[in-house]
């Protein structure tokens, strides 16, 4: 095999980890948000990125992103040494669409929740006291149940 060949193999290996639907960091935080009692949508078609978790009861959407894929500048994000350039124009699509999603989003109303990888557990963590907070203020303090209206979606 040739150098080129090997890299480019490494190459689609990266991305197909990267760009996976089911990656460990966003399972983690739809098994602590379910666990939580919370009920949300998966990567709704719908809205501008596709978010990979929609609360649309709290007007909230989530999306976990990689460090390097989405360039969060923490020490995750490092360049790979080959194919720098590829990499460069890739990731710069992805922050550029990143930021116009976000703000489509916003515009539309939603709340746009970020979870990066390296802080996957405090962002959550805190993503769900944010959302227990707005809890709080939808149910006003009845006892309805929380669980039942709202359906889960599959990919
Ligand atoms: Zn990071």
């Amino acid at each position: 095999m040739s150098p080129d060949t090997v890299s480019s193999a490494e190459r689609s290996r990266i991305m197909r980890q990267v760009r996976s639907k089911n990656t460990t960091p966003e399972m983690y935080v739809r098994r602590a948000l379910h666990a939580a009692g919370f009920r949300f949508r998966l990567h709704d078609r719908r809205l501008p990125g596709h978010p990979d978790l929609v609360l649309a009861r709290f007007k909230t959407v989530v999306f976990v992103q990689g460090c390097l894929w989405h360039w969060h500048g923490c020490r995750r994000s490092r360049m790979p040494s080959s194919n720098a350039n590829y990499w460069q124009r890739k990731i710069a699509r992805n922050v550029e669409r990143d930021a116009q999603n976000a703000a489509t989003l916003s515009g539309m109303g939603w709340r746009v929740e970020l979870v990066w990888e390296c802080e996957l557990a405090s962002a959550t963590a805190s993503l769900i006291e944010t959302l227990r907070t707005k809890n709080q203020a939808v149910a006003g303090g009845s006892s309805t149940s929380r669980n039942d209206s709202d359906v889960e979606g599959r990919c």
